[in-house]
């Protein structure tokens, strides 16, 4: 497994070449980026913290029979998941409002929603990841209509399946981002579950909990991702 080829360095990720054609070794960095690349930064332990994190959320999520990428941790850092081929859309589930959607419809961060909603955006850093709709990336030949059903279902059992398990640990799920990917014949979820892609918010406090104390500098953004850490009890 020692010194394979990396195929791909993103901004939170280095991903290498396996023995086996069909898996690939992510391993995670202490990097952080924000608003498409313009705020950069370090949050030391985030990998760590990222990579068990996910791991052990793709394993609950995989109970519950929803298909992932995971398939083995070899290290804090590193994991071996199935090489897919990502569908270039951002699934954005959210259970309040908050972040973008906040600002483009004009509700306090926070506020309840009638129900939980699914967005989408386009993978795409030269136009700055764009909202798009399913007719839209339809005619642009991002993912087929089967496609983009079975992300939706999927989405929203892992939203189900998520907001009951940080019940269980003092924090409320407001809302977080998903990455699909096509594998053999079938769409099984990937990227990655953490403080970077969610909005966990203590469930007393409503203290943040993630990645927006580093966007918007609130300070004790490493405490944050620990306490997390500590919360799961992995
Ligand atoms: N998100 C993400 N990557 C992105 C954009 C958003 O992981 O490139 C996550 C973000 O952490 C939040 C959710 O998706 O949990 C919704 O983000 P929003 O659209 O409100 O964007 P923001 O306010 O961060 O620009």
């Amino acid at each position: 497994m020692m010194n394979k080829e990396m195929i791909y360095e993103g901004k939170a990720k280095r991903v290498f070449a396996t023995d086996h054609e069909d898996e690939v070794l992510v391993s995670y960095k202490d990097d952080a980026t924000a608003f498409n690349g313009e705020k950069k930064g370090t949050i030391v332990g985030k990998g760590v913290v990222n990579n068990r994190m996910s791991n052990y959320l793709m394993k609950i999520l995989e109970e519950k029979g929803i298909p992932t990428h995971y398939v083995k941790e070899l290290s804090e850092r590193d994991t071996i998941v199935k090489k897919v081929d990502i569908v270039p859309l951002e699934v954005i589930i959210r259970n309040k409002a908050c972040g973008s959607f906040s600002k483009r419809y004009g509700v306090k961060e926070g506020s309840e929603l009638k129900c939980a909603t699914l967005e989408f955006s386009y993978k795409n850093d030269d136009l700055g990841d764009p909202l798009i709709n399913r007719f839209h990336a339809l005619a642009l030949g991002l993912a087929s209509e089967a496609e983009l059903t079975e992300i939706e279902r999927l989405a929203f059992l892992v939203n189900e399946t998520l907001i009951a398990y940080f019940q269980t640990i003092d924090i409320e799920l407001v809302d977080f981002k998903l990455e699909f990917g096509r594998y053999h014949d079938s769409i099984i979820l990937a990227d990655e579950i953490s403080p970077d892609t969610c909005r966990l918010w203590d469930i007393h406090t409503h203290s943040r909990l993630d990645k927006d104390r580093f966007r918007r500098d609130m300070g004790n953004v490493e405490e944050a991702y620990l306490e997390v850490y500590r919360r799961l009890g992995i």
